[in-house]
């Protein structure tokens, strides 16, 4: 038995046999052909490039429909990339003029393009590859009449375990047999754990060599809640997942019953509770679970999926959506936030050795004027429909706060001027996610309608820990007295200058740091709409005085391991058959 620890990327648990993808590339079993068997090659060829792209236009259609028509665009990306000429071109003199196979002569041709986007050691191009890869996988599996990596047609549940997924990959597979992705790579934030959440897949991350410790057909316990996978597990584990993926599905169907109930402690004290969305079609499943409104739309995500940028009228088009699904309840809009590990094959920072310091998210678009007052005419349009709000993420300092708003002002003149609606009193805030935007919270207080504390980052930055770094996982814990700390500095900020502070880290969506959060003085929580009914739960089971107590007794610790048994106590009194 093997336990490994991974990062958390989509929660519940999976107990099933291993599917192990077959990292490798399609083995070539011809090289090449005598001078005579060209012909045949070529329409070998051509079969394959058409059947390729019939089965990407089926896959676009099937995404669009699934997932909105952002998501579908990368397969759009796929079938221009086959229908280039060049691409048929270059293969073509392959075969007449050095007699290779269809098969080599287009893997040739796919690895040379390859090893020119990776040449450039660019975070965008690297994202491409990817790409080129699974399009090269496609047609070598047409040309070469094989399914070895065919995980669309599934014959019974299993986990997939793989170095990796691409999107194709991770939006075609058969839900009804796949039970939970195992990955070697990957972070809380990459295109696959965000498909495997809003599929509701478990799923773990980061898992460094998980593909070489597994063989396939082994059994497997993956714990997508707590990031962990079992290999081989023995009975009495097997016996304890069972147990907790059973209690898991009696807990949602439990929690179920919070849905339409106010979220007030049991002495009267409301926690406003928000939900984090990435897509406009998510807003339904947030109040469906309970959402009082949108505490963050990361609006990056329009951009994520598309192989263009999306015009103003599309962004305005998607925002005008999550506007009028949320009919009436507070929306808080997160301008562009791409950069570090958020990618996007249209736009975007790139070229930065270091893109976690680099010129990301809000700088990004502070050099980008363009495309920024575009993206903000595209909000401040669909601020005409109802409760919008503003907010800017990875705010540094005040400098940029003001620049930042100096262009939603500029933007505003020129919808004046065209006589465009618009809601003139569209409250601007900003996320507190750099120490430095701590710290100065205090100033930032008398220039920002809002706060909202992103302890992804926070964390992040404060204990230079890489969040999707599997080597220093052990050290990322938003619950470290120094968050903390900074934290309560947020917060009095706020309170002393009437500004609102709202949470949006994943902090705010876990049963161990609510009520110390509520006890700190935070009254606005935003989380994945999955975690607003337990979150509404622990509300209702508390008072504030009980909440203030532990914010004082977890302010006292100076050591992030003490602090977080003494957080697990405390759930674990409050309801011990969870933990
Ligand atoms: C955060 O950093 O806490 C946050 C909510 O933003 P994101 O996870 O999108 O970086
Ligand atoms: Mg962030």
């Amino acid at each position: 038995m093997i336990i490994k620890k991974g990062i958390s990327a989509s929660p519940g648990v999976a107990i099933g046999p291993a599917f192990v993808l077959d990292t490798e590339d399609y083995r070539i079993p011809r090289r090449t052909v005598e001078p005579s068997q060209a012909p045949e090659q070529l329409r070998i060829l051509d079969a394959a490039l058409e059947a390729s792209r019939q089965e990407l236009a089926e896959l676009r259609v099937a995404t669009a429909r699934r997932l909105g028509e952002q998501a579908a665009m990368i397969f759009a990306f796929h079938e221009a990339f086959i229908a280039e000429p060049g691409l048929r071109r270059a293969i073509v003199q392959l075969i007449e003029r050095q007699h290779y196979t269809a098969a080599f002569a287009f893997s040739n041709e796919m690895n040379r393009r390859q090893r020119e986007f990776r040449a450039v050691a660019d975070a965008y191009l690297k994202e491409r590859v990817k790409d080129l890869q699974d399009v090269e996988r496609r047609v070598l599996r047409n040309i070469l009449g094989r399914a070895r990596e065919d995980i669309t047609r599934l014959t019974q549940p299993v986990i997939i375990v793989a170095h990796d997924l691409t999107p194709s990959q991770a939006v075609s597979i058969d839900r009804a047999h796949v039970l939970g992705f195992a990955l070697n790579v990957g972070g809380q934030t990459s295109h696959v754990a965000l498909i495997a959440k809003l599929r509701g897949i478990p799923a773990v991350v980061a898992l460094n060599d998980i593909t070489s410790d597994v063989t396939g057909g082994e059994l497997l316990v993956l714990d997508g809640s707590h990031g962990i996978v079992v290999c081989d597990p023995d009975d009495a584990n097997v016996e304890r997942y069972r147990e907790s993926q059973a209690e898991h599905r009696r807990q949602e169907i439990h929690l179920k019953q919070f849905r339409g109930l106010p979220s007030v402690t049991r002495d009267d004290v409301r926690v406003t509770l928000h939900a984090n969305i990435e897509l406009p079609e998510e807003v339904d499943a947030a109040i469906e679970a309970g959402a009082e409104g949108v505490g963050l739309y990361r609006s990056e995500f329009l951009f994520l999926a598309a192989t263009r940028p999306p015009t103003e009228d599309e962004q305005y088009e998607a925002f005008l959506d999550a506007v009028k699904r949320v009919k009436g309840a507070p929306i808080v809009i997160r301008t562009i936030d791409l950069g570090a590990d958020k990618i996007s094959a249209a736009v975007g920072p790139s070229r930065d050795p270091n893109p976690d310091l680099g010129l990301r998210s809000l700088r990004y678009c502070l050099q980008h004027l363009d495309l920024f007052k575009q993206h903000l005419r595209a909000i401040l349009r669909a601020s005409a429909a109802g409760d919008v709000r503003i907010m800017f993420p990875m705010v540094t300092t005040l400098m940029e706060l003001r620049q930042a708003k100096a262009t939603v002002a500029d933007v505003m003149e020129d919808l004046e001027e065209d006589g465009i609606a618009f809601r003139h009193d569209v409250p601007i805030g900003m996320m507190i996610e750099t120490p430095a935007a701590a710290l100065l919270s205090e100033s930032f207080a008398r220039e920002a309608a809002f706060f909202s504390i992103g302890t992804n980052d926070l964390t992040e930055y404060t204990l230079a820990v890489d969040r999707a770094n599997e080597r220093v996982a052990h050290l990322y814990a938003p619950h470290n007295p120094a968050v903390l700390r900074l934290l309560r500095m947020i917060i009095d900020s706020g309170a002393a200058a009437g500004v609102p502070v709202s949470l949006c880290g994943e902090m705010a969506g876990s049963p161990l740091y609510c009520k110390m959060l509520v006890g700190m003085g935070l009254r606005q929580l935003s989380m994945a709409p999955q975690d607003i009914p337990e979150i509404k739960r622990v509300i209702r089971s508390t008072t504030l005085p009980d909440c203030q107590e532990i914010a004082r007794r977890a302010l006292g610790f100076d050591n992030d391991r003490e602090l977080l048994n003494y957080l697990r106590d405390v759930t674990r009194e409050d309801d011990p058959e969870r933990l």
